[in-house]
């Protein structure tokens, strides 16, 4: 049996998702003539209350159009060091905005309100870019699917609002703390100008991600995604999986979290783990002593994939395809190592 814990996006449509594609009505989006992707997009704006919602063919094309529509050449943004929009969209925040990042050093990927305040330069000392965006991230990915407590979001707002910055939550994950904590779409739609959140990660559709925000920001959202290359066609059979996805494939978010801290827990009792990260969501990061490249092929030669983050940091990320059965299957695959003292 293969067991493949390297993302969450390798998940493979289920047969009534299937069905929900091969059934879809479609016409021409470039005309906003597909009425699937029209319906969908209305659902995920009405979902966090927000004026207007556009469907990107992936996550990074839509951070990428929201750093775009907030900033002009030679402002900068402030970010983690972790951060998405830093470290895995290949450098778009220079290529596509001419925009630079203010890193924080923050706690799992998160950052807090005073660090926000002290990274804003001072928009009359000329030397320096001027600041116009910050951009969380909830969940972290590089930080361990860490949730943002609401709290600091908020004072982050206010940092926001105080400074005149834009606000952008890279929300590819964000399904997943909804989930943890409990909270709702509606509370983030009310913090951030705007928000782009993932199809193809947790909720398991083969692409696509949904950028949201008020009026006046996203009446240019359309033209920035156009000059991408995003604007799609018939791609109604896509926004039907990600229809069907948000009506189906949300709450059962606790049943990835509860197999990560299982894992967790299971890691916990393995001579050879010097560490596990605390589990928030469906991302387990833990620390191995001895040989990590010996552990990943052993590991490999049992039908289980994972990768390596650098640094002796390795990562398994639960998902839909995850099943009952693989999960129980891993365990006890896993639990044989316990007898071992390391892993030469
Ligand atoms: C996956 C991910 C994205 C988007 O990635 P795409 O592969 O471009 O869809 C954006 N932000 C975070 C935090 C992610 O984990």
């Amino acid at each position: 049996m293969k067991i493949d814990l390297r993302s969450d996006t390798v998940t493979k449509p289920t047969p009534e998702m299937l069905e929900a594609i091969m059934n879809a009505e479609v016409g021409d989006d470039v005309y906003k003539e597909d009425p699937t992707v029209n319906a969908l997009e209305e659902k995920v704006a009405t979902m966090f209350g927000k004026d207007a919602a556009l469907f990107f063919p992936s996550g990074s094309m839509a951070n990428q159009a929201a750093i775009k529509l907030h900033t002009q050449p030679g402002e900068q943004l402030i970010a983690d060091q972790y951060a998405h929009v830093y470290n895995y969209e290949g450098g778009g925040v220079s290529f596509n905005s001419g925009v630079s990042c203010k890193l924080i050093n923050g706690h799992r990927g998160m950052i807090t309100a005073s660090q926000v305040e002290s990274s804003i330069n001072p928009p009359d000392f000329y030397h320096s870019p001027l600041t116009s965006l910050v951009c969380i991230e909830n969940t972290t990915n590089k930080g361990g699917g860490a949730c943002y407590n609401f709290e600091e979001i908020k004072k982050i707002k206010e940092v926001c609002v105080t400074h005149n910055l834009g606000y952008h939550l890279d929300g590819a994950r964000l399904w997943n703390a909804l989930v943890a904590k409990e909270e709702t779409a509606l509370e983030y739609g009310k913090m951030f100008d705007t928000i782009s959140v993932c199809l193809s990660k947790g909720l398991g559709t083969p692409m696509g991600s949904v950028l949201l925000g008020d009026a006046k920001i996203m009446e240019n959202a359309i033209r920035v995604r156009k000059v991408l290359g995003g604007g799609m066609r018939q791609i109604g059979y896509m926004a039907a999986a990600g229809i069907y996805a948000l009506d189906h494939h949300i709450n059962r978010l606790t049943e990835d979290h509860r197999r990560a801290t299982e894992i967790g827990e299971m890691l916990q009792t393995l001579p050879f783990v010097t560490k596990v990260e605390p589990i928030d969501t469906n991302i387990v990061i833990f620390n191995i002593d001895g040989d990590e490249t010996h552990f990943i092929s052993e590991m490999e030669k049992q039908g289980v994939y994972f990768y390596s983050m650098g640094q002796g940091k390795l990562r398994f990320v639960t998902h839909l395809d995850y099943t009952a059965e693989k999960h129980s299957c891993f365990l006890e695959l896993l639990s044989k190592y316990a007898l071992k003292k390391a892993v030469q």
